[in-house]
């Protein structure tokens, strides 16, 4: 493993994070959760931390902190991606725009709130990018929820409920497949609760969809001090 530099607090108010807790949190993970770079069981190497930027909600500014990249040999010697960063569960892969915030916009919009008022919480400086970043919410819900149900159905005899779940939103159609999800895997007696949650699930799903559009944030290097 290769020293780490630039761990540190990033000691701002409205998100709890430090990079170093979030590495050891990723360390424990690693003990049982597949690399998802190889796909084995392995202990987590880290190649660096580097520079990432997201944007304050209340002051509209770049808030910068650092996050770790992962590196895996067995994926280098099978001559495939051998490094990742690993995002904390704030972050949307590549836009600047707090997770956390994009979900909590969405969940007001399908209460029938305003544009403008999710616009504010997200932090965005106008209307289309709000929107934006809404539809993506919306459409990255709908996909991981097409996935869970899919898999839920096909496991049948693990879900007790059959409660039609037609009648909700995006956004709670999917929290209402994870609680199923999760109880099913505990009924199936799995004694360890895979770390999914409603961020989680939707950072991957928005991972995957930004593949497929092209970028619409590009990287800055972050500020002299
Ligand atoms: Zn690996």
């Amino acid at each position: 493993m290769r020293r780490l530099t630039g761990a540190r607090n990033c000691g701002h108010s409205t998100v709890e994070y430090s990079v170093a807790s979030f590495i050891q949190s990723f360390q424990l993970l690693s003990q049982a959760e597949p690399c998802s770079l190889c796909g084995e069981v392995h202990p987590l190497e880290l190649h660096s931390c580097v520079a990432r930027s997201y944007r304050d909600p209340e002051t509209i500014e770049d808030v910068w902190i650092k996050v770790p990249v992962r590196y895996c040999h067995r994926a280098k010697a099978l001559g495939r991606q051998c490094t990742k960063r690993l995002l904390p569960d704030f972050l949307i892969p590549f836009a600047r725009m707090r997770l956390d915030k994009v979900i909590e916009a969405g969940r007001e919009r399908e209460r029938g709130n305003t544009v403008e008022e999710c616009c504010r919480i997200i932090g965005c400086i106008d209307l289309r990018t709000a929107r934006m970043h809404l539809k993506r919410i919306e459409e990255a819900a709908k996909t991981v929820a097409l996935t869970l149900a899919e898999s839920q159905a096909a496991a049948v005899h693990l879900h007790e409920t059959d409660s039609p779940l037609r009648p909700l939103t995006p956004l709670n159609r999917l929290e209402e497949l994870l609680v199923r999800q999760k109880e099913a895997q505990l009924r199936a007696g799995w004694s360890r609760w895979r770390k999914e949650n409603l961020r989680t699930v939707l950072q991957a799903a928005l991972r995957q969809n930004m593949k497929k559009v092209p970028m619409s944030y590009v990287s800055r290097p972050p500020p002299r001090s």
